[in-house]
This record gives C-alpha cells, sequence and structure tokens, in this order.
C-alpha cells in the first residue's frame, strides 16, 4: 500500500503548532485579527468562510466576516477594503472569490495592503515568492509543501511535474517546488502527450479540475502523487466508474445524488504511486491552516514592527 499523505492529521499539528503562537500574541496586547470578506449569497464561498472562521474561533484568534451585498460596485468595496487596511486589530484580509461580474476582481485584490494579505495573491506578494523573499505563500500551494515535508517526501533533486497553471494553485505551487529544489516542468490544457510527461514525474501534482482524468497511465510508479483537485460529481455512470472498486463510495453516492473526487483516479493512484493524497482529506484541509498560519505570521510581523512607547 503507498503512503497515505493525512492532509487532516497535518492540518491538526499545525493548529497545535499555532496556539502557542496565538496565547503569546494574546498575551502581549491582543489576538491576531482576520477579517473575511464574503460578498452575496454563493452558498459554495458561505460555507469555506464559515470553515474560516471556525478555524480561527478554535484558534483563539480574531475572526470578523463583512458580508455586502451582492449589488456592491468596485468603489463601494474597495472603501471596505480600505477601511480593513486601516485597522490596527485587523492584521489579514481574506476577500472570498468568487467576486460578482460587476466587480473588478483585479482592482479590489491590488487594495490589500501586501502585509495583510494573508491569501499570498497579491502582485507584491507574488514577486516575493518568485523572489525567494519572506511573505505570505498562497494557502494551497503552502500546504501541497507541508504535506510532502511532514511526511518526508523529499523534494529536492527530484522531478516534479505540475499539472495547471492558475495563478492561485499551479504557478506558485511550481514556484515553491522550484525553491526546495526540484526541477520543475509545468504543464497545461496545451501540453503534448501529457500522460508521457506526468510519468516522468517522481512528485505529480495534480491542479486541473477534471474528476479523475489522471489515470494508471499519468503515474511512474512509486511517484508521489499530490491531488488538489475538488469535482463535485452528480454522474452517476461516472461515479460507477470512478469508485468502481469501492462499494460503499458507490453507495454514499447513491445516497446523497453527489460525490466529491480529485483530479487523479483514486484506484490507480493506490495501485501505482508510492505515496498519495486523497481526496478528500488530502490538500483540502491545508488551505485553511495555512491560512491561520499566515495571519498569525502577519500578527507577528504587525507586533514586531509597532513602535516601542
Ligand atoms: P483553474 O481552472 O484556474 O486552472 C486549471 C488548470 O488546469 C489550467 O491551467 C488548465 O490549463 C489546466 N487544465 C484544464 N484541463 C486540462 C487538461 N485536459 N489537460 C491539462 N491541463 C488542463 O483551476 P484552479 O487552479 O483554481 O483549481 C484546480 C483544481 O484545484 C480545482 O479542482 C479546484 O477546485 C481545486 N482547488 C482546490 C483547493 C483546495 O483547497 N483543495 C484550492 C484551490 C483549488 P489552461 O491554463 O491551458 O486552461
Amino acid at each position: 500500500m503507498p503512503l497515505l499523505l493525512d492532509g487532516n492529521r497535518v492540518r491538526d499539528d499545525i493548529k497545535s503548532e499555532l496556539k502557542p503562537r496565538v496565547a503569546a500574541l494574546t498575551g502581549k496586547g491582543r489576538p491576531p485579527g482576520l477579517a473575511v470578506v464574503l460578498v452575496g449569497n454563493n452558498p459554495a464561498s458561505a460555507i469555506y468562510v464559515r470553515n474560516k472562521i471556525k478555524t480561527c474561533h478554535d484558534l483563539g484568534i480574531y475572526s470578523e466576516s463583512i458580508t455586502p451585498p451582492d449589488a456592491i460596485n468596485t468603489e463601494e468595496l474597495l472603501a471596505v477594503v480600505e477601511r480593513l487596511n486601516a485597522r490596527e486589530e485587523i492584521d489579514g484580509i481574506l476577500v472570498q472569490l468568487p467576486l460578482p461580474p460587476q466587480v473588478d476582481a483585479k482592482r479590489i485584490l491590488l487594495s490589500i495592503d501586501p502585509e495583510k494579505d494573508v491569501d499570498g495573491f497579491h502582485p507584491f506578494n507574488v514577486g516575493a515568492l518568485v523572489a525567494g523573499l519572506p511573505a505570505p505563500r498562497a494557502c494551497t500551494p503552502a500546504g501541497i509543501i507541508e504535506l510532502l515535508k511532514r511526511h518526508g517526501i523529499a523534494i529536492a533533486g527530484k522531478r516534479a511535474v505540475v499539472v495547471g497553471r492558475s495563478d492561485i494553485v499551479g504557478k506558485p505551487a511550481a514556484m515553491l517546488l522550484l525553491h526546495e529544489h526540484a526541477t520543475v516542468t509545468i504543464c497545461h490544457s496545451k501540453t503534448p502527450d501529457l500522460p508521457a510527461v506526468c510519468r516522468e514525474a517522481d512528485i505529480l501534482v495534480a491542479a486541473i479540475g477534471r474528476a479523475a482524468m489522471l489515470t494508471a497511465d499519468y503515474i511512474k510508479p512509486g511517484a508521489a502523487v499530490v491531488d488538489v483537485g475538488t469535482n463535485h460529481i452528480a454522474d452517476r455512470e461516472l461515479a460507477a466508474r470512478i469508485f468502481r472498486n469501492s462499494p460503499e463510495r458507490l453507495a454514499a453516492f447513491d445516497k446523497k445524488g453527489s460525490a466529491l473526487v480529485g483530479d487523479v483516479d483514486p484506484f490507480d493512484v493506490i495501485e501505482r504511486a508510492g505515496a498519495y493524497s486523497p481526496v478528500p482529506g488530502g490538500v483540502g484541509p491545508l488551505t485553511i491552516a495555512m491560512l491561520m498560519v499566515n495571519t498569525v505570521a502577519a500578527a507577528e510581523r504587525h507586533v514586531a514592527a509597532r513602535p516601542v512607547c
């Protein structure tokens, strides 16, 4: 059996490590503070935000959710961010994406103070990532690195292939792997002979958004496979194919009418990989954990920069 890259365990370890840091900050004056801006009524976004707020609560981090109406315009949302930028007790600001179409999302993300950009999406922080300078790192890619390192997967000197080139997952994940001294290839929808490229990978990261697309043919025997994909499937035929060896998961699908699956075929990966992250329970839990790490680190920098009276 391959090694299971257990995101729930790593998340719990990270949370345990954060608690004394939160306590130390609280003892020095106030807890770290995170503001989450959730525009409108997107149900998936509302669940993500609820989970973020709950994790803050578990850790003793002050959190606040701001919920402007769906009809808000760019100028009004810029004013919301400006007010949060100015507040001393707010260390981190997260604007939950997607934003409604009338809002210029790029302008909003640019308006967040880079010091408070706990998502690591501001171009200033993207530049710091490329330059290898300390700054908040994008949470899901940072979680991938934690997952590998904390399971003893060597990265230096390995061939890493990242499938997906988005600004929030693929590109920053590739850059972090490069900083860890992997030899990195980034693939996308125009990459010829994707299976052959993927089969060169000692570390294969799938960040595509296509249910169970990477089958045995894409996996080098013994590779470490990190599956970032979160795909909700509702098609019974697809579910029957993906869960062909798991009557329990198919029964759960039939009961619910849907299921969450990754970008990697869950049974082929068990047959061929040396280590793999499951969906759910792999990378997913780490995204919020790394958001908490970024928030606490921002608060620590904030306190360190405060003038001594
Ligand atoms: P995007 O849609 O922004 O990017 C998908 C990437 O996959 C693109 O670069 C695209 O290529 C590439 N791609 C699509 N189809 C193919 C194909 N057939 N062959 C090769 N490459 C392909 O997605 P995200 O990066 O935002 O997310 C990727 C997945 O990760 C999604 O399932 C998302 O839900 C999940 N996710 C999970 C998170 C978590 O916490 N676990 C957090 C964030 C995302 P091209 O650029 O050429 O179009």
